[in-house]
């Protein structure tokens, strides 16, 4: 950065993108660059957001963060994967698993010799050559479960509190610098060139900066209130509008995944902490009012609800531009995709490391700005696609549902579709967030079995198959045998505090 010296950064917010950007940018930036964070405690953050995806743990690692001090600050949970119920009607479920799934075979994906083995009439699941599911669903937990000449391919994320990670985040900013300013935004002042001078809080203090990030969240006072940057509505799509989030107390066994299980207009998560669980339901107002949403909330939880459910009103979408001017969207001010697949926290941590890339030297580029914004266009959407997925493929009888299978897909999603029903094959482009395991999962999960697999595949004599499949079967067993159990991993390794204390 030139003249960095002279880099005056503001962050408006303070939830878990404020605290995020807040926590990077003083770990990556030049130590003359000042950052100041304000946040209103009167107005306080969403409080949601607790299942997140495996890149956060590249994100922790960067700054330097502990895995057993994050888990015991935030109560965090070990979390393998997704498990979707009732998809595909009663009774049914599958788990879309982080890492890999058995191992290739030349240049052939693993999945096509599965598919070439279930096609000719073999029996075994895709999910018992996936350390990540077969532990899950044993509800045990080791990091390295077996002999490091044998990979695991496992891969974990975590579920934590969010309001605890984002006060991890502060405390870690705030020692190495930032400084933190309380008081509620007012005004958003621009200078004559129609870029942001200052925040004006309302009790007359104005804060001035040559580079703003907007993490105000839903409100958008910056992007979408000061600057006037629209928002492409995706509801024709993914039409839930509505979310009612409630904890209640934790039960035994102690999971290592988050559960998704659809309802009659939506669907309901659950995410267990240590010392809690959280729970949810995203629903479409036209289809269900909120009385009924709250009864089915209530009468599927594992234990009498801590209190009274939040409700919360969204838009999903997102900005026509999360970066104009001299200032960048993250979290909520830049879109909101429901957390199916608990995307929104890495959407976050995507958006820092890509503008830590383009960060610019004085007056930001409109090439770079533009290229910032194609490549968080293009990141969203194929985020969204993969949503669309969960309505467009499942088998539930309900108005709501069939309507949205109904539904015209994007292009890119209805292609990715067709090539994988044909003969199972599945591209990652470029840098898309969702490898080709995950999309494998959740298109077979959601129950779209492919007509034929790669001529590679086919080639393979049965016996050599079944050889093949089993060895790979048998290795995923012993690596999960080996794992203790998910609750006495986090006792040994990250009890959590009762009061979130960090170290
Ligand atoms: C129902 C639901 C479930 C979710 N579940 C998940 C999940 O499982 N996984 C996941 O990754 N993500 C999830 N998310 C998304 C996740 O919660 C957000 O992406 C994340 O919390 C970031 O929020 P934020 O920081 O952008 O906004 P917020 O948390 O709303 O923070 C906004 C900040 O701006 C401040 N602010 C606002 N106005 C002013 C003002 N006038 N003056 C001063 N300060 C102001 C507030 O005080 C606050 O500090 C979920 C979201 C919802 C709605």
């Amino acid at each position: 950065m030139a003249d960095s010296a002279h880099t005056n950064i503001v962050i408006a917010g303070g939830g878990t993108a404020g605290w995020m950007a807040a926590a990077a940018f003083a770990r990556f930036l030049p130590r003359g660059v000042a950052i100041t964070l304000v946040e209103s405690d009167a107005i306080g953050a969403v409080g949601v957001g607790e299942a997140t995806i495996p890149q956060i743990r590249l994100f922790n690692r960067n700054l330097g963060i502990d895995e057993g001090d994050l888990l015991r600050a935030t109560n965090g949970t070990i979390k393998l994967g997704i498990e979707f119920v009732d998809w595909s009607g009663k009774g049914s479920r599958y788990i879309h698993a982080f890492g890999t799934i058995g191992r290739a075979l030349g240049l052939v994906p693993f999945h096509h010799y599965w598919l070439r083995h279930a096609q000719a009439g073999g029996n075994t699941s895709l999910w018992d050559y996936s350390v990540a599911a077969q532990a899950a669903a044993a509800d045990r937990f080791a990091p390295e479960p077996g002999r490091p000449d044998l990979p695991s391919g496992l891969a974990w994320a975590y579920q934590f509190d969010a309001i605890r990670y984002a006060a991890f985040l502060r405390d870690y900013a705030e020692k190495r610098g930032v400084r933190r300013v309380e008081g509620r935004i007012g005004d958003v002042m621009l200078d004559g060139s129609g870029a942001i001078a200052s925040l004006r809080l309302e009790d007359g203090r104005n804060i001035a900066g040559d580079f703003f990030l907007d993490c105000t969240g839903f409100r958008a006072l910056l992007i979408g209130g000061a600057l006037g940057v629209g928002y492409d509505d995706w509801r024709e799509w993914l039409p839930c509008d509505r979310a009612l989030a409630v904890q209640c107390a934790s039960v035994t066994p102690l999971t290592p995944y988050t559960r998704a299980t659809a309802r009659e207009a939506g669907w309901q998560w659950r995410i267990p902490l240590q010392h809690r669980t959280g729970n949810g339901l995203v629903w479409c107002s036209a289809y269900q009012d909120d009385g009924v949403a709250a009864d089915t909330l209530l009468a599927n939880l594992d234990d009498d609800a801590l209190g009274d459910p939040k409700p919360l009103r969204f838009t999903t979408g997102m900005r026509c531009a999360t970066w104009r001017s001299n200032c960048v969207a993250l979290g909520l001010s830049a879109g909101f995709l429901e957390p199916l697949e608990s995307t929104s926290i890495h959407l976050i941590q995507s958006g820092i490391a890509r503008l830590l890339q383009l960060f610019p030297a004085d007056t930001p580029n409109p090439a770079e700005i533009a290229e910032y914004n194609r490549q968080t266009q293009r990141e969203w959407e194929s985020v969204r696609d993969f949503l669309i997925l969960h309505y467009h493929a499942n088998a539930r009888p309900e108005p709501f549902w069939a309507e949205y299978r109904r539904r015209a897909l994007p292009d890119a999603l209805a292609q990715r579709i067709a090539l994988f029903r044909a003969n199972g094959r599945l591209f990652r482009e470029g840098d898309e967030l969702f490898t080709e395991v995950g999309w494998l999962q959740v298109l077979l999960g959601q129950g779209i079995m492919p007509d034929g697999c790669h001529p590679i595949a086919q080639a393979l004599p049965i016996a050599d198959l079944d050889q093949f499949l089993g060895a790979a079967r048998r290795h995923v067993a012993s690596l999960v045998e080996r794992m203790p159990g998910h609750a006495d991993y986090l006792r040994r390794h990250a009890p959590a505090t009762p009061s979130g204390e960090m170290s």
